[in-house]
């Protein structure tokens, strides 16, 4: 088996409307508009970038704006819940934070830690956990939350499948991940360090809908690779047991390869570097509309057609602090 996955890189979702998104995940969570670009494969549509102040890997969310794609239908194939990772003993300030800003949230407690559930404004369930390891991230400072509550990254991703045991044995006997609990139809896995940005929930839903491709949905989630040689070690290690996994392919911020799970969801393995300051200074993280090389040509046509973006700044949004 090759080296163990370090955790959660990325997790991609559809939104039906760009800047309502950009206004919540910015204004409302505090995470630094690190990137905008274009769905390199409907590259007349937005991919935007969420994150730490670098977009550390582990910390992005990002979003392809998709107006015309069908209403949300989610359930079983998907990603169903992202959860962000806070400073312990930051649930009060988030539960303040979110009230004044008329953000409907409730609490839960999963494995004995506590966590705020909300929805994003296209319908996707996000949950803050009381618990955060932020060695590897980089608040941003200057953002509407400040440093000391802010998010430090994903905690974990929750999976809804119709059937558990393939995609257990996926993750636990090829992916290296380990068992870390059971709490009633939800199973806890671990890989790397394991807690948080290193924890995935499988979530057992035989009876539930199936999930299907739509605003509001999770499109996939990229699990970190240190680097090319480890990534092409998972690729032939997951062909090897019959996976249809994508060559490498180059998303100019990092490379990726991507294959469904036995559940249905859509796992990519997305190598760390170069990075999201590859052709952006890092005080200018999301200032332009960034285009890979291959497509520079479109940049004149790409800036007539789609619709502008304005981030919301601290000043707007009401200081946190
Ligand atoms: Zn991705």
């Amino acid at each position: 088996m090759p080296a163990t996955i370090p955790g959660i890189h990325h997790v991609t979702a559809i939104t039906g409307d760009v800047q309502r998104c950009v206004d919540f995940y910015v204004g409302v969570l505090g995470l630094r508009f690190i990137k905008k670009s274009i769905n390199q494969d409907v590259p007349d549509t937005y991919h935007i970038y969420f994150g730490d102040y670098l977009g550390t890997p582990g910390s992005a969310m990002t979003f392809f704006g998709w107006p015309s794609w069908p209403e949300r239908r989610t359930g079983s194939g998907q990603v169903t819940t992202v959860s962000f990772a806070v400073p312990e003993g930051s649930l009060g300030f988030w539960s303040g934070r979110l009230d004044k800003l008329g953000v409907a949230a409730s609490r839960a407690k999963r494995f004995g830690t506590d966590s705020i559930v909300i929805t994003d404004p296209d319908g996707i369930e996000l949950e803050l956990v009381d618990r955060a390891s932020d060695d590897r991230f980089a608040p941003w400072r200057e953002g509407p939350v400040g440093a000391e509550h802010a998010i430090r990254g994903f905690h974990s991703v929750t999976l809804t499948v119709t059937e558990g045991a393939a995609t257990f044995d996926l993750l636990g006997r090829t992916m290296g991940f380990r068992k870390a609990g059971e709490e009633g139809n939800r199973t806890r896995f671990e890989t790397g360090a394991g807690g948080p940005n290193g924890t995935v929930d499988v979530v057992e839903s035989p009876n539930g809908p199936a999930g299907e491709e739509s605003i509001g949905t999770v499109h996939h989630v990229a699990w970190r690779a240190d680097g090319n040689a480890h990534q092409l070690a998972w690729r032939e290690a997951l062909v090897k047991v019959g996976r249809n996994v994508t060559p490498v392919i180059d998303r100019y911020y990092f490379k990726s390869i991507y294959f469904r799970e036995p559940g249905g969801v859509l796992y990519e393995i997305a190598t760390d570097g170069p990075g999201f300051t590859v052709d952006e200074a890092p005080e200018a993280l999301g200032s332009e509309l960034s285009l890979p090389p291959w497509f520079q040509v479109r940049r004149d046509r790409l800036d007539e057609t789609l619709p502008p973006i304005v981030v919301p700044t601290t000043a707007t949004t009401g200081a946190g602090h």
